[in-house]
């Protein structure tokens, strides 16, 4: 504002010196009256587009009144020479407005790039950060699963996965089924369930329509993230389920099924999972170096070591408890002679199938064991003598009637077996004894009455009672 009334003053100034110095014709020509139009000039540029209006009627009016005063040839001059300067100050100002626009524009045009730059540079470090964040959370579930490493049982894996994945990676509820070895559908041996109260083993089954969906998905190999069957209603994250397989050199071994995951998880389950398999195959292998160890290799009953632990086990049930329990040796007769005729291996697969008779005889609970050679052993918990005499009896004539197929003629063989009971024939004397002298006493004891009853003729049963009363 200040400068505006300034400006205006030097005008008034300039035009009255003009006036004064009219006299003076060459200082009013060439210094003083072009002055006149710097404030015009000021206000043009400025904007105040009336004041410049005004100041250059006033320099104009000033002009022709000089002019008419002073009619010089050179006032022509002078009026031309003014507005060419004039012109020559807006045009260049125009020129420079342009110029500084293309200037300004490109600096916005930088600071733009700049700007999105920015954006992008800002983009990749969330990208970084977040990535980074899954590093770290994909290592911990490493760390997690190295922990499971020693766990040698499912229910102990189930257990670990309960205790440490379910907090670091949330979830509703998780299945944990493991199928038979080589399954060609998904027939479930085993099947966890694991959510917030717990682990829960279930009854190794499926509902039919959880089957068939199972099914469909390990036959159309739809292992990643699948739905459950609902037609065409989309489901909402809670209830969808991701269904991964536990994949072993491309053979189905199971299924991890997650429900109530959080959506951004899926790659850590998908990492956990591949872990987890190792793991299950891991505790696989040891199941089966334990099986094959307590398993006779022939005949698929136990070995004698493992027999003797879990009839040691037995008869502390029974003395707990106190119930009876009776052993069975077994022996088959004139083994030595069937060999002969019908050769080793024939005599293999008799001795095979005489095992499978036997086992086909017995409760779930009874067990038996290849005792060395052709004897095999049983123990009968809680069976008093006369039903451990049935079920013998019942050995015996199932091995005596079944024919033994030899390539094309059929066999026959028998078998003679001593039976002992727990407590009649251990106490003679009623004197304590240790479990392993007991276990041992009974066995000793039934291996007695086979002898005898070998002595007898063979293909009969006998029972230890029978003869060391008598002989008593
Ligand atoms: P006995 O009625 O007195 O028991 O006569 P036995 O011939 O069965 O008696 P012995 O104990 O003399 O012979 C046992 C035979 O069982 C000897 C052996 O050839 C046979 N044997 C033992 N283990 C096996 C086996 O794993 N496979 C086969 N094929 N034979 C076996
Ligand atoms: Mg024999
Ligand atoms: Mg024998």
């Amino acid at each position: 504002m200040l400068k505006r009334y300034l400006i205006l003053s030097l005008f008034m100034l300039t035009a009255v010196f003009c006036a004064l110095q009219s006299a003076r014709i060459f200082l009013m020509f060439y210094i003083l009256f072009p002055m006149l139009f710097f404030p015009v000039f000021y206000f043009y540029d400025s904007g105040e587009r009336r004041l410049a209006l005004g100041c250059l009627a006033a320099a104009a009016g000033f002009y022709f009144y000089f002019l008419f005063h002073h009619p010089y040839p050179e006032m022509v001059l002078l009026g031309l020479g003014s507005v060419a300067l004039l012109a020559a100050l807006v045009v260049s100002r125009r020129l420079c407005q342009a110029e500084a626009d293309r200037t300004f524009k490109k600096m916005e045009e930088n600071c733009a790039d700049l700007n999105t730059m920015k954006e992008k540079y800002q983009v990749r470090l969330d990208n970084l950060n977040r990535l980074e964040k899954q590093v770290l959370s994909l290592m911990e579930i490493f760390e997690i699963a190295r922990d499971f490493s020693g766990a040698l049982k499912m229910e102990v894996l189930c257990r670990l996965i309960y205790e440490r994945v379910l907090p670091e990676l949330p979830f509703k509820r998780m299945r944990f089924i493991l199928a038979a070895e080589n399954a060609e559908s998904i027939t479930c041996e085993r099947y966890f369930l694991i959510q917030d109260g717990g682990v829960e083993e279930l009854p190794a089954d499926f509902s039919e329509e959880e089957r068939g969906h199972y099914e469909q998905v390990f036959r159309k190999k739809l292992f990643l993230k699948t739905l459950l069957p609902g037609g065409d209603n989309p489901l909402t994250p809670e209830e969808e389920r991701w269904i991964f397989p536990l994949l072993v050199e491309a053979r189905m071994t199971g299924l991890v099924v997650v429900e109530g995951a959080q959506p951004d998880d899926f790659v850590k389950f998908e990492v956990f999972v591949s872990q987890l398999v190792l793991q299950v195959r891991k505790i696989r292998l040891y199941e089966t170096v334990l099986q094959l160890s307590i398993i006779d290799g022939l005949t698929g009953v136990y070995v004698r070591r493992y027999f003797m632990e879990r009839m040691t086990e037995e008869i502390k049930r029974s003395l707990k408890f106190n119930m009876p329990l009776s052993v069975l040796m077994l022996d088959i007769d004139h083994f030595k002679r069937y060999n002969d005729q019908f050769g080793h291996l024939a005599g293999d697969e008799t001795l095979k199938k005489v095992a499978a008779l036997i086992r086909g005889s017995l409760r779930k609970v009874d067990i038996v064991a290849r005792y060395g050679g052709e004897e095999f052993v049983a123990v009968l918990p809680e069976s008093v003598a006369s039903t451990a005499h049935e079920v013998a009896e019942r050995i015996r004539s199932s091995i005596a009637r079944h024919d033994f197929k030899i390539y094309d003629s059929q066999t026959k063989v028998t078998v003679s077996i001593g039976i002992a009971t727990f407590p009649d024939d251990v106490f003679p004397g009623g004197k304590p004894a240790f479990y392993d002298d007991l276990a041992f006493d009974l066995i000793r004891h039934a291996d007695k009455a086979l002898y005898r009853a070998k002595e007898e003729g063979r293909n009969r049963v006998f029972q230890y009672r029978d003869f060391s009363t008598k002989s008593v």
